[in-house]
């Protein structure tokens, strides 16, 4: 059994094939797979796709890449909806969330404020709320943990973890688990494979990201939540340890980060 931390399936690449992808990753056993939103035109979208396939379960957030487009007025509409969405047992965490920095035109002026006032925000509702967060980093590490510190919430992913040590002690210091993919399937990505082979075990969970970010066996085609067995795998062979003991550790971890996530039997 396997879990898929974080899935993008309403993606359009998946147009018209959602459910069919949803459950081919079951056949590979595949057991959950979390598709977190990125702006409020999805929230009904990732609900209505959990609710649909019994693998799937979903989070509530506006992504830092789609903070440029949102309102201020989407940061209360997600807050209303919280005590909604906690009445449904396929919502597990506020996500995604973030900064991201790589994107130069995100990273100054007025939109980089608003990224800030975004993650913040959203922050406070996660800890308002007593829920887990699911966190895009992408070059902005230092500054997503700064907040972290400021506004404390009980823990979630680091999703596509790509850091230093010292970065990784930090998020799990906070409670934080780290998301591991398919860049961790390359074997050039010296800095990730060393992350996934030394960091301890307690601290990652797997994820696709899909439908980017596939991995090497794929690249460049689309990724998809039924890879995960096979991600999971390469981890496996980094830290020389057994697939079984890479799934246990992994759900249980994913366990601890999102405690709405609850595991068939
Ligand atoms: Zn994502």
């Amino acid at each position: 059994m396997w879990i898929d931390t974080h899935c993008h399936l309403d993606a359009g690449e998946f147009a018209g094939e959602h459910d069919a992808i949803a459950v081919q990753a079951a056949g590979q056993g595949v057991a959950r797979i979390v598709i977190p939103a990125v702006e409020r035109a999805n929230f009904a979208t990732v609900a209505a796709l959990a609710a649909a396939n019994a693998n799937c379960v979903y989070a509530l957030g506006i992504h830092p890449m789609f903070v440029a487009r949102a309102e201020l007025a989407d940061l209360q509409a997600l807050r209303d909806l919280i005590p909604h969405a906690l009445q449904d047992p396929n919502f597990v965490a506020i996500g995604e969330i973030g900064l991201d920095f790589f994107i130069p035109e995100l990273n100054v002026g007025p939109l980089r404020q608003k990224q800030e006032h975004f993650y913040a925000e959203q922050l406070k509702i996660a800890r308002d709320f007593n829920l887990p967060v699911l966190l895009h980093v992408r070059r902005s590490l230092d500054i997503v943990l700064k907040y972290l510190r400021r506004i404390p919430v009980s823990g979630g992913c680091a999703h596509a973890f790509n850091g230093s040590f010292q970065q990784a002690a930090a998020f799990i210091d906070l409670g934080f688990k780290l998301g591991f993919g398919g860049a961790m399937t390359f074997t050039r990505a010296l800095q990730i494979r060393r992350l996934a082979t030394e960091l301890p075990l307690a601290a990652l969970v797997l994820e696709t990201d899909a439908p980017d970010i596939a991995p090497a066996w794929l690249h460049p085609a689309r990724n998809e939540p039924c890879q995960i067995p096979a991600i999971g795998a390469v981890l496996a062979e980094l830290r020389g340890i057994s697939l079984d003991a890479v799934a246990a550790a992994t759900n249980a971890n994913a366990l601890v980060a999102m405690p709405r996530l609850i595991l068939p039997f």
